[in-house]
């Protein structure tokens, strides 16, 4: 099972799905799409904006999409500097490198998120914004990181793919910066099989969105307005994907009540102790909850305890840890001819990308272990745990398992 919202997948999903093959068969109204204030896409839109509190809200055809055309928006291009954390999913550093950008990465912390301190320290003339990650369902340290970007005059994008219908200090994750982006893909929160969506409180980020997600053109297809006029790609997302997608948001309540339930009653019989203790939280009560991640004091028990459940600690995230990108450094050949932005290999800071550059996230990450709640994703490192659907029994007995195993290792 991916995510907890593809376990939720029901009749409305099916009936809205029904409702645009039916209005397709019936009129000529594929041709409006997407003008119509009655399309899937724009009600989606309009529920996502209301539910996560944001102005504005445009669905794309997926996290990465999301991130690409924030990035556009938001005026971030060649010579542009984009701090980034080295705990993230390869579409960040994607989604920089095809904006001709370059990704700057930093150290996370002990919530396996972008280190304020660290972000300090990588700040040049040359940085534009911060990109921090809300990774595995919980908030970065918000506070810290505005006041930064405050300081710095930098813009922040954050990736909320992982964190929807998370909050900080109670306000949802993805309203903190000048634009937040969202994934819909199967392993996330809540899902439209894929698809994706960005949120913004500025009119003009919006117009430009709008326009670099649709060949240009002004917001809901009008030929010309307040703002800029761009070149634009389609990175719109269909009618069937909002179809499903709307009809998940309408669950996202239940979802989360779901998953953290289910965290409750783990965390209740996996205590921390000694040697072990639940990773930390900038805001505990916003965390979406779709894993439960312990950290040991030392890797070999980390790597101990996971060997014996069959799973595997967070360092062995592929596309996730930058030290697992080694094609990414690779398309820094000398004379750039094998990156698509023909880069030279200096602004790349080559030796940045490789394992060890980062040791502080590589020392976590390595004492880390991720129990699912409700996500089941091997790339995460998710691999042993409950599922959104698991009873009582199988919660004592997932729960009484990493227990013990934990006793065995640590004494
Ligand atoms: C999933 C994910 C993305 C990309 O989303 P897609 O919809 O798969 O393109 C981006 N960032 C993070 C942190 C993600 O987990």
């Amino acid at each position: 099972m991916p995510g907890p919202g593809y376990a939720f997948f029901g009749d409305e999903e099916r009936d809205n799905v029904e409702q645009v093959l039916e209005t397709w068969s019936r009129t000529t109204a594929a041709h409006s799409y997407p003008l119509g204030d009655l399309t899937q896409t724009r009600l989606f839109e309009q529920a996502a904006a209301h539910r996560l509190s944001s102005p504005y809200c445009l669905s794309v055809n997926s996290g990465t999409s999301a991130l690409l055309t924030a990035l556009a928006a938001l005026g971030i291009g060649p010579g542009d500097e984009v701090i980034v954390p080295g705990y993230m999913y390869s579409a960040c550093l994607a989604a920089i490198v095809y904006s001709g950008a370059t990704p700057v990465l930093a150290e996370v912390d002990a919530s396996l998120t972008l280190d304020p301190g660290d972000v300090r320290q990588r700040i040049t003339g040359r940085t534009k914004a911060l990109m921090p990650v809300h990774i595995l369902g919980a908030a970065c340290d918000l506070a810290a990181l505005r006041r930064i970007a405050g300081e710095h005059g930098l813009l922040m994008l954050e990736d909320a793919a992982q964190a929807c219908g998370g909050t900080y200090r109670g306000r949802p994750l993805g309203t903190f910066g000048q634009a937040g982006a969202f994934s819909l893909n199967m392993f996330k929160i809540i899902t439209g099989g894929d698809g994706g969506f960005l949120l913004t409180s500025d009119e003009r980020v919006f117009q430009r969105a709008y326009g670099f997600h649709d060949h240009g053109w002004f917001p809901y297809r009008r030929e010309d307005g307040p703002g800029d006029r761009l070149w634009g790609l389609n990175l719109r997302m269909t009618e069937l994907t909002a179809a499903v997608a709307r009809a998940q948001l309408g669950r996202l309540d239940a979802v989360l009540a779901r998953t953290r339930g289910l965290r409750d009653e783990l965390l209740e019989q996996i205590p921390e102790r000694d040697g072990m203790v639940r990773r930390y939280l900038h805001d505990a009560d916003g965390d979406c909850a779709s894993v439960l991640v312990y950290v040991f004091d030392e890797r070999a028990d980390a790597e101990a305890v996971a060997k014996r459940l069959g799973t595997k600690t967070l360092l062995h995230s592929p596309k996730h840890y930058y030290g697992g990108l080694p094609e990414l450094p690779a398309l820094a050949a000398p004379d750039g001819s094998s990156c698509p932005f023909r880069q030279p290999a200096e602004v790349w800071r080559r030796d940045g990308w490789r394992a060890g550059a980062l040791p502080r996230t590589d020392d976590v990450l390595s004492r880390s272990l991720a129990l699912t709640v409700g996500l089941s994703d091997t790339y995460l490192g998710a691999d042993f745990g409950v599922n959104v659907f698991s009873g009582g029994d199988e919660i004592a007995e997932v729960a009484e398992r990493f227990r013990e195993t934990a006793d065995e290792v640590l004494g």
